[in-house]
């Protein structure tokens, strides 16, 4: 094994004391609480876990934390004013509907309905749009996370191949449009890719979000390139018991790569803290205040 372990939980824990020093200036100076507001609806146990954790890191960086538990069966004229009413809360600066929805739900209609500069998931239209044409937005927390830790680690990303293998709005398209605005010349594969293989052994920068357990193997890496594992896949063990794993085959693919983020604790600990930052960006901006250094792309 040779790749250099790229420690998202330590990093995470980094952007968050960064993110928590920020908050207590400001309350400090300007006298602002950043307020998050994350709207779950139903009980899917998943998104519980997810939802608490949120609720408890917003806390522990100082912001004010607002959870709003729906039953699966809220109509979407309720979610829509619930949505309405977060939108003309000044103490609230960002909103998260926690995704997915139940099927009743439009998913689309509801994302859309969040003002898009307290969308701080990103998945606004108009902050998709934003992000495609290089402006100011709001930026979906995973591939903010992975783009910070892809410019700790090589400093400049100019020049470098890219190629994120994923092409979902959540994930793969932002990824790439961020990459893409760090100077990479950047390819997108996906499941109709030619050689795929090929093409990902021309990557410097092989960013994976596939949903399929340990797909990439060290075959597909360059040698010396960055990997970046998004993929989060729950498989079960010999014994009968379960464990998570990446997209990509760890211990074939460090045998090759220059870096690569562990499974768990690569990208995952990065998506909260960037939830976290995007929070505190958005009500920067609210405020027509200097942005976080470091914290945004
Ligand atoms: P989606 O299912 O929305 O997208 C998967 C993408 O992978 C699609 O574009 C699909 O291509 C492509 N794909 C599927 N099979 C293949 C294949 N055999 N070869 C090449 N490409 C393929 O997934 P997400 O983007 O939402 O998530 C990807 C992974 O990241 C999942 O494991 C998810 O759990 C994880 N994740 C982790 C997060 C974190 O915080 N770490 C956050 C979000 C997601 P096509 O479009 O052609 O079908």
């Amino acid at each position: 094994m040779s790749a250099t372990i790229i420690d998202g939980k330590v990093f995470a824990t980094t952007v968050r004391g960064k993110v928590a020093a920020h908050v207590a200036r400001l309350k400090e100076e300007n006298g602002i609480t950043p307020g998050l507001a994350v709207v779950l609806v139903g009980a899917d146990p998943a998104s519980e876990v997810y939802v608490r954790s949120k609720g408890k890191m917003t806390i522990e960086v100082g912001m004010k934390s607002v959870e709003h538990r729906l039953s699966a069966e809220t109509s979407e004229a309720d979610l829509l004013s619930l949505i309405d009413s977060l939108n003309r809360d000044a103490t609230i600066h960002g909103i998260l509907v926690q995704l997915p929805l139940p099927g009743h739900l439009n998913e689309d209609l509801v994302i859309n309905a969040i003002n898009p500069a307290k969308d701080v998931d990103g998945f606004h239209i108009s902050n998709v749009g934003l992000l495609g044409t290089g402006q100011k937005s709001m930026v979906p927390c995973t591939p903010l996370g992975c783009l910070m830790m892809l410019r700790d680690h090589h400093g400049s990303l100019a020049g470098l191949n890219a190629v994120v293998v994923g092409r979902s709005n959540i994930v793969g398209k932002p990824m790439a449009q961020l990459l893409l605005r760090d100077s990479c010349t950047v390819t997108i594969a996906h499941s109709r890719t030619k050689d795929i293989e090929e093409v990902c052994r021309r990557a410097d920068i092989l960013v994976a979000a596939v949903g399929r357990p340990e797909m990439i193997t060290g075959a597909w890496v360059k040698p010396g390139a960055t990997v970046i594992d998004v993929g989060i896949n729950r498989i079960e063990k010999t014994d009968g018991g379960t464990r998570l794993v990446g997209d990509v085959a760890f211990e074939s693919a460090s045998a090759v790569a220059g870096a690569i983020t562990p499974v768990p604790g690569g990208v995952g600990p990065m998506t909260i803290a960037c939830l976290l930052a995007n929070t505190l960006t958005a009500a920067c901006r609210a405020n027509g205040l200097a942005e976080p250094e470091g914290l945004t792309a």
